[in-house]
């Protein structure tokens, strides 16, 4: 099911590159071993291929290590991961990478940022529906919700507060044994920035990365043109609309993603804090916005909030759009993105 998500926005890219057919490429690589789903690193700057590739390698090598520092459910050897920190939950403090733990103060003040919605320490609450998602999957018969009693025992374990990070010493503590991390709803986005940084660093422009669906363009295309993106019909197949976009990012979040059925009824996988229950209102949120791991954390928040709110915590960040589609199609945007998008097919 994600899969095909995300083949489709690959095709529109491709397509385009196969119209852009004065300049050469779009060269592009793909890994399979990332963060569980599929990342494409586009180039559309014409360069040679042994420095693409020397790009790529740079990138892959910076997802790599993402990858494994951000896992909450293996370890590697070498390194003390978010694996690590949740495991030692209660305990001492675990001493981890600058890098990490410049990604968890980035993910800790989400919190206020997405008005308390995108909550990286909500994992007690989490893991009850992954098990119940997971146990649905291998046996639809024995489908079952989580008990609203668990769901409240764990709501107990999920303040942002219990996350203590030392940045002087780059060591983290879970203070509750019962308390966890799940970082689901940033780490893709934020890894995609970083990415982005790397080959802007490097001085590559016109390049595009798709990580598992979280698109980030770096600069724009050669000659100046913009790149047609798709934002996938959730209620359907093909796509609910195309908008142009260049130097920014592109990231939804989808309740066709990932679910699981009881008794007829779809539960998803973006969980309201507040409710403690799939949020309701809406089958995919996008948000365009320059810093892909911010538009991967308000994906995420405005898709557990209620339009008003999502439109004023929009206006207030500032160079935030959205587009939210709800279950019978409709689509609204942020004022930035009307008449700025076309219907899709
Ligand atoms: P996304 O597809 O970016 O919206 O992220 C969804 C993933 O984030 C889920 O699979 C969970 O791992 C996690 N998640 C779900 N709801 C929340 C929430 N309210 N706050 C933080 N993480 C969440
Ligand atoms: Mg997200």
């Amino acid at each position: 099911m994600r899969q095909s998500r995300l083949v489709c926005v690959l095709l529109v890219l491709l397509f385009l590159g196969g119209c852009a057919a004065k300049t050469e490429g779009p060269r592009s690589v793909t890994y399979y071993t990332y963060f569980d789903t599929v990342c494409t690193i586009y180039s559309y700057a014409g360069e040679s291929q042994q420095k693409f590739d020397a790009n790529a390698a740079a990138v892959a090598a910076l997802l790599e290590r993402f990858h494994q520092e951000l896992d909450i459910y293996h370890e590697y050897e070498g390194i003390q991961n978010l694996c690590t920190v949740n495991r030692a939950a209660g305990g001492a403090p675990v001493k981890i990478s600058q890098e990490l733990t410049d990604f968890l103060l980035y993910a800790k003040a989400l919190y206020n940022k997405t008005g308390e919605k995108t909550n990286v320490m909500l994992g007690a609450v989490l893991t009850l529906w992954h098990s119940c998602r997971e146990a649905a999957l291998a046996d639809p018969e024995q489908a079952a919700l989580p008990t609203q009693t668990a769901l409240e025992e764990a709501f107990l374990h999920t303040g942002i507060d219990l996350l203590e990070i030392d940045a002087e010493n780059s060591t983290v503590r879970i203070t509750d044994p019962k308390a966890s991390l799940d970082v689901g709803a940033v780490g893709k986005g934020y890894a995609a920035e970083q990415a982005a940084r790397l080959l802007s660093q490097r001085g590559c422009t016109g390049y595009v990365l798709d990580i598992g669906g979280n698109l980030r363009m770096v600069g724009a295309k050669p000659d100046g043109e913009t790149w047609v993106t798709g934002i996938r019909d959730p209620n359907g197949d093909g796509y609910a609309a195309t908008v142009r976009l260049s130097d920014t990012a592109c990231v939804t979040s989808g309740a066709y993603e990932r679910f699981f059925t009881v008794d007829g009824k779809r539960y998803h996988h973006i969980i309201d804090p507040d409710t403690l229950y799939p949020a309701e209102g809406f089958s995919s949120v996008t948000v365009i916005t320059p810093d892909s791991a911010l538009a991967d954390a308000l994906s995420t928040a405005l898709f557990c909030m209620r339009i008003e709110e999502g439109q004023a915590l929009a206006a207030a960040l500032g160079n935030v759009e959205v587009m939210w589609i709800t279950a019978d199609g409709t689509i609204q945007t942020t004022p930035g993105l009307s008449g700025q998008w076309c219907p899709g097919s």
